[in-house]
């Protein structure tokens, strides 16, 4: 048993593209280019998204809201933030809130973890909240189709027992995700969950890291579906250099990529991988 522990960026990555995967993972080659495309655009965006997680996270750990606001010197992040207060006000109701709380279990014989930005501990069951702050207001369809989405509750299934007193508050049929959009505060999407949702996606995700954990090394296969590369940090050393035409078909949710793989690649930076891999 390795250390390795999945989480949703690193299966996504594996989904979008293997050999992503492999090398911002397995092999641990950091940034080793430029995205010539709105890199301005998107850094700014991300890091205004990491600042609001922030705020957020003083929010629910009891700081004023006055002391929050006050610190704040950047006008779209001030008018995310009274978004938030404005849409919280009426939606967030009472409960037990736990901000960017991270719950580990084990899929498939191996580690898997999910940093959730805010869980809510309710009467009646435990409620996912994520933040999103690209423009884009993303169609359910999108988000369900997200690791993440399929990630969350499946690992709050698995690993919520000790949350509250009550053993059945992270039973399938009282979980649901709440995706929080920015720009689009009064618009939130709402996926509940349910016994059948929590059995597919289990057989899913262990099916992934099991074909993960089968591929040798170099034998991760760079994406057919160019427009993966086209805000990928490894664009440069893949030399990928995806048409315009084409990525625009997607350019709905490209920003929202953008920011994933900048998420991606920092986060990596950030955690320590262990050398025990064991891929074959
Ligand atoms: S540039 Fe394209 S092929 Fe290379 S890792 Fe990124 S998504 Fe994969």
């Amino acid at each position: 048993m390795n250390n390795f522990s999945f989480s949703q960026s690193s299966l996504q990555d594996f989904v979008d593209c293997p050999k992503r995967f492999e090398l911002r993972y397995l092999l641990k080659i950091r940034w080793p280019g430029f995205i010539t495309d709105e890199p301005e655009e998107v850094r700014r965006s991300f890091i205004l998204g990491n600042r609001f997680h922030l705020l957020c996270h003083q929010f629910f750990t009891g700081l004023p809201v006055d002391t929050i606001t006050q610190a704040i010197d950047d006008e779209a992040l001030l008018e995310w933030w009274n978004n938030f207060l404005a849409w919280g006000q009426e939606a967030l109701g009472e409960g037990q809130y736990l901000p960017e709380i991270t719950l580990h279990t084990h899929l498939a014989g191996r580690q898997v973890v999910a940093k959730f930005d805010l869980l809510q501990v309710h009467g009646t069951g435990i409620r996912i909240y994520d933040w999103k702050t690209s423009p884009t207001r993303h169609a359910r369809s999108w988000l369900e189709k997200k690791i993440q989405t399929t990630l969350y509750p499946l690992v709050l299934c698995l690993a919520g027992q000790n949350l509250s007193g009550d053993p059945t508050l992270h039973s399938p049929e009282n979980i649901e995700m709440v995706y929080w959009f920015a720009y689009h505060p009064q618009n939130p999407e709402i996926l509940s969950y349910s016994r059948y949702q929590f059995d597919e996606d289990r057989q899913y995700i262990e099916e992934l890291i099991n074909q993960i954990s089968n591929i040798p090394r170099g034998n991760f296969e760079m994406t057919e579906d160019q427009r993966h590369c086209r805000f990928c940090t490894y664009r440069s050393f893949c030399d990928r250099h995806p048409d315009p035409v084409l990525t625009g078909l997607d350019e709905e949710n490209s920003f929202e990529t953008a920011l994933e793989n900048l998420a991606a690649a920092f986060e990596n930076q950030l955690d320590e991988i262990p050398e025990t891999w064991q891929n074959p």
